[in-house]
């Protein structure tokens, strides 16, 4: 487009949006981000057509702009995912949670719940709760509960309350009580197999049918001595209901309580509990828990408490990704990877890492949406999102992996400006070209006598001789249907790529998962700054990380 197309298009989006006419000002400033030359001269020409278009009524504007097939709400297309409506649900009413346990950190399945969650509270104007599930004191850890807020928090995400469930044990002993006293529940001394073969059959043990039920009695018991279990039903289809057990005694020191407490309540009971009382509307779970639903609605029923809509979604996997701290955690511990940010690993600190953004998670679990069918993605459908959202931030830089040296005959000596990128105005750079470059061994291996390419933003060369070096010759800066090559002079600095590929293959860990690739990067790399992205043309995406020496880390092609 030249720049009074450009211009037109502006001038246009501009009139249509105020009433018909446009600004000077902000077309000016549209035009010049997009194209690049003289200011005076772009000023004029903008002048022009706006005075042009600000004649138009704002009818005349929208037919032309429709002509052109120009998009006049191009700023709000950035499309909101819409989430479908919540049933039963009005505005300002609505209280949503999101309840990670602090055994770990955060990977993109956690991400998905997160995002509904805060996303719904946001839709209905209601609240947002982040509820910390921690009552199972041998898995957890007190980093982990600032590890969870700061990985939430770089999502984007931000919370109206903040609670830890086991704050509320002595409520929950009170409940249970209750549920001794109104004959719902029991204390179980069976062995765990006595419980899984009664369970299987069926069948009810002779604790269940106990008169005397002291609550008290519990704490007295040693750890696997005895459980509380609730009085569902043994005969029941659904097996979740065969007596399930509400309370455990565990002897471990809890990272905030230390050990004030050893009788802890299970998912079961505390997620129902939790979920009514703090005022949850519509808690929502992962598919799997389907047949625990009706448990927790025993539970509430049985205690006269309120009732929330529970809600589902299917758990998010990826193809030859663990995303599940269960399989993650032996992979961290066992020291198969660099630790939970490896980029391999789909936690959020590891794909951080390797430069997915935060943007591109949201948006990637709101495509999956809150249906229930259960599908595993593909780490590809990931990628494209963020490369959609990388490609107009990223500068272009050129790294040559495995390079090849070229000798240019004739060569003219140039000073080779290059734009950081082809259409947004990022700046650009210089570089002094003599007649020696290197390319990729990728594409030197195409070549033979005769080949031509083109030194990418600079001119042609022919191709005399290919040994370990190519020997070539000044060709001309025609633009020409030949391959186009990312280059670097002498001036460069050594440098590695660290590529993640997929950690299982196979179901199993792949070892080599990791690969690295050494190549040559330009000089103008000191200019980006750590952590930030940047695009090796015809390389990829990649993360540059500048603690002690400089390295990338691939995101994607
Ligand atoms: P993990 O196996 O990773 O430990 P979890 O469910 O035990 O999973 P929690 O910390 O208890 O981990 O999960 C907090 C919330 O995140 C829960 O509401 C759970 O439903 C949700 N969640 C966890 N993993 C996924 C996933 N892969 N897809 C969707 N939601 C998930
Ligand atoms: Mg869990």
């Amino acid at each position: 487009m030249g720049i009074e197309e450009i211009a037109k298009k502006y001038a246009l989006i501009n009139a249509i949006k105020f009433d018909g006419k446009a600004s000077l000002k902000a077309v000016i400033g549209k035009v010049m981000a997009e194209v690049k030359g003289d200011a005076k001269e772009i000023v004029k020409i903008v002048r022009e057509v706006v005075e042009e278009i600000n004649k138009l009524s704002i009818e005349e504007q929208k037919k032309i702009a429709e002509k052109l097939g120009i998009e006049i709400n191009e700023e709000k297309k950035k499309k909101e995912i819409k989430l479908p409506p919540l049933p039963d649900a009005r505005k300002g009413e609505v209280v949503t949670r999101f309840p990670p346990e602090p055994n770990g950190y955060l990977h993109i399945g956690h991400a998905k719940a997160a995002v509904i969650d805060y996303e719904y509270a946001r839709m209905y104007d209601g609240i947002f709760i982040l509820r910390f599930d921690d009552t199972n004191p041998v898995n957890e850890k007190k980093e982990f509960y600032d590890a969870q807020k700061e990985d939430l928090k770089w999502l984007g995400i931000e919370w109206d309350k903040e609670y830890r469930t086991s704050d509320n044990l002595p409520k929950h002993y009170e409940l249970a009580k209750e549920l001794l006293e109104r004959g719902c529940a029991y204390i179980c001394t069976c062995s765990e197999e006595e419980i899984r073969k009664n369970r299987r059959l069926g069948k009810e043990c002779a604790c269940r049918n106990r008169k005397e039920q002291p609550w008290d009695e519990f704490f007295k018991m040693k750890e696997g001595e005895a459980v509380l279990r609730l009085k569902g039903d043994m005969k029941s289809q659904n097996t979740a209901m065969r007596d399930p057990i509400l309370f455990r005694i565990i002897d471990h020191p809890h990272p905030i309580h230390g050990t004030r407490f050893r009788v802890w309540p299970t998912y079961d009971f505390y997620g129902a509990i939790e979920d009514s009382l703090s005022g949850i509307t519509h808690p929502f779970r992962t598919k799997e828990y389907e047949l625990r639903d009706e448990v927790y609605f025993y539970i509430l029923d049985c205690l006269d408490l309120r009732k929330p809509h529970l809600m589902e979604f299917s758990r998010l996997s990826i193809k030859g990704m663990p995303v599940s701290k269960r399989k993650l955690k032996p992979l961290v511990e066992k020291k198969l990877v660099w630790g939970w940010d490896d980029p391999r690993l789909p936690t959020l600190r590891g794909l951080a890492r390797r430069g997915i953004l935060a943007e591109a998670i949201k948006e990637f679990v709101l495509l999956q949406g809150i249906s229930k069918s259960e599908s595993v993605v593909v780490f590809e459908n990931l990628e494209a999102v963020n490369r959609k959202l990388l490609d107009g931030m990223a500068k272009r830089l050129f790294f040559v992996p495995e390079p090849v040296k070229v000798i240019v005959e004739n060569a003219p000596e140039r000073e080779a400006v290059l734009k950081y990128h082809p259409s947004i105005n990022m700046g650009e750079r210089k570089v002094e070209t003599k007649g020696m470059f290197y390319i990729p061994a990728s594409d030197a291996s195409k070549f033979e006598k005769g080949s031509k390419f083109r030194l990418k933003d600079l001119y042609n060369v022919v191709v005399l001789e290919k040994n370990d070096v190519i020997k070539g010759e000044y060709a001309g800066d025609e633009l020409l249907q030949i391959p186009k090559i990312q280059w670097v002079t002498e001036e460069h600095y050594e440098m590695e790529v660290v590529i993640p590929l997929l950690p299982f293959k196979n179901g199993e860990f792949d070892e080599n998962s990791l690969k690295i690739t050494k190549g040559y990067v330009e000089k103008n790399i000191d200019e980006i700054k750590h952590g930030e992205i940047v695009q090796f043309e015809r390389f990829g995406f990649v993360r540059i990380e500048k603690d002690g020496k400089t390295r990338g880390i691939k995101a994607h092609d």
